[in-house]
């Protein structure tokens, strides 16, 4: 990882992702110099407090000039309600980053898996603009996790990114029981046709998620397959 720096950032856009998810536009006053999978902690002055959140950069690490950040809201969460009820366009926040060891670099294998429950597609977004173009990959498999159908994250992004790159695929897994367009349950749910040995697997997302799906794949017992997990505790 790259030598970690504390700079000051702009918020220079904010938009709406989905109901529930933003997505928020940072111009770092010098490059962090980022690595795909890298996350930045954000330090966010609020009544003569100082609020630090970790975020995931979600944006491609061919991009340093700025980088974004994919925030869902938690309800009744010190941050992101005051993300959500401000509008912090053009304020300055303090960043700490590049940090974090789940980095692109890191993932050497022909044969990758990103897997990103809820908003932890942003993340596997960014590994995935790193990841697809790659001259060695055979194969690199996407799955997101989500709610409901509206919850769905960067799908236009996943959608071309398949459809331009043969080796890669893209799965949508839907947990709302009343949808049919999409698989529906959990990503675990999902994994039989697949053969997780000699393989890289990141996953990212909530600890218990992470851990049910890390548990699925070492039941098939894959050999020579590397973990690599980010969770949002
Ligand atoms: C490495 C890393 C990367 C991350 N990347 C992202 C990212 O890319 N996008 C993203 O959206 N988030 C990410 N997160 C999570 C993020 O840092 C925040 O935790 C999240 O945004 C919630 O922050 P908050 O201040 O709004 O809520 P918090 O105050 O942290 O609360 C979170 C939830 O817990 C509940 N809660 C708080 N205190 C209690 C309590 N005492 N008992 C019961 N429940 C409680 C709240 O109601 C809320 O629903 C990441 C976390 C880590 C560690």
């Amino acid at each position: 990882m790259n030598s970690i720096k504390q700079i000051n950032g702009t918020i220079t856009n904010v938009r709406d992702l989905s109901p529930t998810a933003r997505l928020y536009t940072i111009k770092p006053k010098e490059p962090l110099d980022f690595i795909a999978g890298a996350f930045v902690n954000m330090f966010v002055e609020h009544d003569g407090k100082t609020i630090r959140k970790a975020f995931s950069i979600s944006s491609s690490d061919r991009e340093q000039a700025q980088f974004t950040f994919s925030i869902r809201l938690s309800p009744g969460g010190e941050l992101t309600p005051l993300l959500w009820n401000e509008d912090f366009t053009n304020k300055t926040v303090k960043l700490m980053g590049p940090l974090g060891t789940n980095t692109a670099d890191k993932m050497t294998s022909k044969k990758i898996f990103l897997f990103g429950f809820g908003v932890g597609a942003g993340v596997v977004k960014s590994l995935a603009d790193n990841i697809a173009t790659r001259p060695n990959i055979e194969s690199l498999v996407i799955m997101t996790g989500n709610r409901n159908i509206e919850e769905i994250l960067h799908k236009d992004y996943f959608d071309t990114l398949a459809k331009e790159n043969e080796h890669v695929s893209v799965t949508y897994v839907v947990s709302d029981k009343e949808q049919t367009k999409y698989p529906s349950g959990y990503i675990q749910n999902h994994l039989s046709k697949y053969n997780f040995s000699n393989s890289d697997i990141y996953v990212c997302g909530q600890t218990v998620a992470c851990t049910a799906l890390e548990n699925t794949v070492k039941a098939t017992n894959p050999q020579n397959c590397k973990f690599f997990i980010e969770d949002f505790h």
